[in-house]
C-alpha cells in the first residue's frame, strides 16, 4: 500500500459493482446496517431546501452555538466537552453544518468546527501513528519551548505559541507548517477563557475556499468567522499528546474538538466506502460530497447521541481501524 493511500476511498463505480440498495428514510440505520460487501443510494436531497449548493451552505447555513459568555466572569469552568454535550443534546431535528465557540477577549471571531473536520483531524492523528515507513515516517511535529509554562507570565495569561508540521493527505502536497496561539497549558483561572481564544495561521485549500467570498446577490462575507480544518484539528491533537507525554492535561482538558470514537469510524466510513447518493439532479449515483458528509453525521449524533460517536480518547484513535482501498 502506498503511504497515502490510508486516505483513498473506493470510486462510484467500485460502490455500484457492490449492488445497490435504495432508501430515503431512516437513513443512520439504513446506513448502519450496510456490511461492509454491501452498497446503499440515498435517494433524496441532503443539502438544505434553499442552499443551491452544499458549500454555500456550509458557509451560510445554521450553525449550533455553544453556551456563549460575555464577560470573564460568565466563564463557566467547565470543560469544553461539557458545553459540546450541552448543546448537541438540544439541536432536535434541526439540521446544522458546524459547531461554534466565541472568544470572551481578543478578537472575539467566531470559531466554526465541522463534524466531518474532526473524523479528519483524528484520521491524520491515526496515520501518523499507523503508517509503516515507506520512503519516509510520516509524523505530526510539535515544538514549543522547554519550560515555557514555569515561567512565562504571558502564557500563564493568554496562552501558550506552538508550532506544529502536519502531513498533507494527498501525494501532491507536502507538509504544512504552522502556529497556533492561545494554546491553553498553564492550570490556572484564566485556561477557562484562553480556550475560546485558540488561532492559528495555518493556510490550505480547505481555508483558503472556506474565505472566498461569493459574489450572489443573497451572500454576505462571513469575516466574522474562522473555520478550522483537518489539519489544525491534528495539529491540536498532537499537541495534547505532546504535553500529555509530559504530565499535562490542559490542553487536554480544553479541547474544543470532538473526538470521534471507534464507533463513529465504522459509520463514517460507510459513508465512503458503501453509499453513493442520487438527488433529484443527478442523472445517476454518485460518491457524498463533504457538506453531505456534515449532514450525515449530524444525523448520527442525533440518532445516536454525542458520547456514542464524540467521546472517543486520543491514545485509542492511535490504534482506530479505518477502512482501505486494500
Ligand atoms: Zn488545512
Amino acid at each position: 500500500m502506498a503511504d497515502k493511500d490510508f486516505f483513498k476511498e473506493p470510486s462510484a463505480k467500485e460502490i455500484r459493482d457492490l449492488g445497490l440498495r435504495g432508501f430515503s428514510s431512516n437513513l443512520v440505520r439504513n446506513v448502519e446496517r450496510l456490511y461492509e460487501d454491501q452498497g446503499g443510494v440515498i435517494e433524496l436531497r441532503l443539502i438544505p431546501e434553499g442552499f443551491d449548493s452544499g458549500s454555500k451552505w456550509m458557509k451560510h447555513g445554521e450553525e449550533v452555538k455553544l453556551r456563549r459568555f460575555r464577560t470573564l466572569d460568565d466563564i463557566a469552568h467547565v470543560n469544553p466537552i461539557e458545553l459540546r454535550r450541552e448543546a448537541f443534546s438540544k439541536v432536535g431535528k434541526r439540521i446544522w453544518n458546524q459547531y461554534s465557540i466565541r472568544p470572551v477577549v481578543g478578537d472575539r471571531k467566531t470559531r466554526r468546527v465541522s463534524l466531518v473536520e474532526c473524523i479528519e483531524g483524528a484520521k491524520i492523528f491515526s496515520y501518523v501513528h499507523q503508517t509503516p515507513q515507506i520512503g519516509g515516517n510520516p509524523s505530526i511535529d510539535v515544538e514549543t519551548y522547554a519550560d515555557v509554562e514555569r515561567f512565562a507570565k504571558g502564557v500563564a495569561r493568554e496562552g501558550g505559541e506552538v508550532i506544529v508540521t502536519v502531513p498533507s493527505r494527498t501525494e501532491k502536497e507536502s507538509r504544512y507548517k504552522f502556529g497556533f496561539k492561545a494554546v491553553p497549558i498553564v492550570d490556572n483561572d484564566a485556561k477557562w477563557e484562553i480556550a475560546y481564544s485558540l488561532s492559528s495561521d495555518h493556510v490550505c485549500e480547505h481555508k483558503r475556499y472556506q474565505q472566498i467570498r461569493f459574489t450572489g446577490p443573497d451572500d454576505q462575507e462571513r469575516s466574522d468567522v474562522n473555520d478550522f480544518c483537518a489539519h489544525e484539528i491534528a495539529g491540536y491533537f498532537a499537541t495534547i499528546a505532546y504535553f500529555m507525554e509530559r504530565g499535562n492535561m490542559v490542553p487536554s482538558d480544553m479541547n474544543q474538538f470532538a473526538i470521534i470514537t471507534q464507533d463513529g469510524v465504522d459509520f463514517y466510513d460507510r459513508l465512503g466506502f458503501n453509499l453513493l447518493i442520487k438527488t433529484p439532479e443527478d442523472k445517476r449515483p454518485r460518491k457524498l460530497t463533504v457538506p453531505e458528509k456534515v449532514v450525515m453525521m449530524g444525523g448520527y449524533n442525533r440518532k445516536r447521541g454525542h458520547d456514542k460517536g464524540f467521546s472517543g480518547d486520543l491514545e485509542e484513535v492511535k490504534n482506530y481501524r479505518w477502512r482501505s482501498t486494500e
